[in-house]
């Protein structure tokens, strides 16, 4: 999983970049391509939960989600890079907001699925089906949720090789 997605990412970013550069000199383009290439991808930054700044550290202590009392331990540093975790104290507070935007998502999708794949109709229980079915999901992906809305929480603070402190 970590060498696929730089690799997604990688093959991505050359064919942005011969559409946009055809009448550019064409020696700079293995610059770029060494540089993208040993840079992990954004994508694949947020979804292995790797800090923002070197996309190498764990944002959190705990790989696994269990013990569930730590599930939100996080490192005050990046272990790699140094990076702050926390910019300033309560940062994280908002982060409900995005777990909530989140979990919209997830019903969207969950709906669409449903109604490809066995229909809402009147006549029977699709309805209270999808909604155990979504309720379900939601409950077992909540722990993933609420890191992964601190995740997004912090990427937009911190650019790639860029350390952030707070001010
Ligand atoms: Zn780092």
């Amino acid at each position: 999983m970590h060498l696929a997605y730089p690799r997604l990412f990688q093959q991505s970013n050359n064919s942005n970049h011969s559409n946009h550069s055809n009448h550019s000199n064409h020696s700079n383009d293995p610059m770029d391509n060494a540089s993208s290439g040993s840079a992990p991808s954004l994508i694949g930054g947020i979804l292995s939960m790797k800090c923002p700044s070197c996309r190498k550290g764990r944002m959190f202590c705990n790989g696994s989600i269990f013990p569930l009392r730590q599930l939100l331990d996080m490192p005050e540093r990046c272990p790699v890079c140094g990076q702050k975790m926390e910019l300033e104290p309560g940062f994280y507070y908002g982060t409900g907001y995005v777990s909530y935007g989140l979990s919209v998502g997830i019903l969207g999708v969950c709906a669409v699925v449903f109604g490809y794949t066995w229909g809402f109709s009147y006549k029977d229980n699709s309805v209270f089906w999808f909604l155990c079915i979504s309720i379900g999901l939601l409950v077992v992906l909540q722990p993933w949720l609420m890191r992964m809305s601190r995740v997004l929480y912090l990427y937009p603070f911190v650019k790639y090789g860029q350390r952030r402190e707070r001010k």
